[in-house]
């Protein structure tokens, strides 16, 4: 019979708040139950799990690739002609921008007047978008590495996963989903029967990616306004994608808790936990020693 492998999250609207750290600690405390875990970080753009559990990434389980743009200038007309037949057709003002331009959502396509389109790779999603529009076919693309995926293997019960997006790469959501594809692959062949996905900050769409196909979700907050107002919009999309959801509320001894409270009764949700501040816990993640680190609230969640 196969086995299910449970999908897990943790999230939270706001960078900061402890959610790696959470993330570790809570993979920890699930292999001391017995558990087999794989701990996937998807936060592809600062992966900092490994660091957390003193570990290095070396070399690269799989690599992730996308499919760039590049013109062939033989082919580009600059949209002369195109636009010309617009101008007379429709009455419309002359364009001096291609159509690719005009597509493109990223603004990733410069084009001075009378020249030749650039591509800003920067900016660019490598959505296609102006490869399909284009009408002189001028636009092919170029296979590129976009990042690497890396597994460690941190005891018997715990392996890590992690994706990392080579910098200043624009859409790094594919990045995730191949990550996750690979801790997924590595959980059946270890026989593991829970996977933690640890999501970037942010309600963007590599955070989706990573919440997609999830059981459930922790968010991981603290009691200040951003904290809350981040919360807010965490919850809104768990809420929007129905994922269920539960509050973690990191520091909880330090802040005013009640505007969490109120926010959680807003979405009709639970803060499962609260964690209070621990100076010994800030000096274990400071020097990479999260790996045997324990804290009762989170030795008591079970996630059964
Ligand atoms: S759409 Fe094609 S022909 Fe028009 S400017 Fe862009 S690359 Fe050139
Ligand atoms: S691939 Fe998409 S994002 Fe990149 S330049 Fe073309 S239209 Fe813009």
């Amino acid at each position: 019979m196969i086995k299910k492998i449970d999908k897990i999250a943790i999230t939270g609207g706001k960078g900061g708040t402890g959610k790696s750290t959470i993330s570790i600690l809570l993979a920890n405390s699930l292999t001391r139950q017995g558990r087999k875990v794989i701990l996937c970080d998807c936060d592809v753009e600062c992966p900092n799990d490994y660091l957390l559990l003193g570990e290095k990434l070396t070399k690269p389980l799989a690599k992730t690739f996308a499919e760039f743009p590049k013109l062939d200038k033989k082919k580009c007309d600059k949209c002369v002609s195109l636009n010309e037949e617009e101008h007379a057709s429709k009455k419309t003002p002359l364009v001096r921008s291609g159509i690719c331009v005009r597509t493109c959502r990223n603004n990733a396509i410069f084009q001075a007047p009378g020249e030749y389109p650039v591509f800003i790779k920067d900016l660019c999603s490598a959505c296609g978008a102006c490869q399909i529009v284009c009408p002189k076919k001028a636009i092919f693309t170029q296979k590129e590495t976009t990042g690497k995926i890396f597994s460690n293997k941190i005891n018997s019960q715990l392996w890590l996963v992690t994706g990392k997006a080579k910098p200043r790469l624009e859409e790094t959501s594919p990045i995730v989903k191949q990550t996750k594809k690979i801790a997924l692959k590595l959980a059946k062949k270890v026989g593991a029967d829970l996977i933690l996905f640890d999501t970037a900050a942010g309600t963007h769409c590599s955070v989706i990616s990573a919440l997609l196909g999830c059981r459930t979700a922790y968010a991981v907050t603290e009691p200040t306004p951003m904290g809350n107002y981040d919360l807010n919009l965490i919850l809104d999309l768990c809420q929007k994608i129905k994922l269920p959801v539960k509050i973690i509320l990191n520091q909880a001894n330090l802040g005013d808790k009640k505007e969490i409270q109120k926010t959680a009764q807003k979405f009709g949700i639970k803060i499962e936990k609260g964690i209070p501040y621990s100076e010994k816990l800030v000096k274990a993640y400071s020097k990479g020693l999260l790996a045997e680190f324990k804290i009762p609230e989170i030795e008591s969640i079970s996630l059964k």
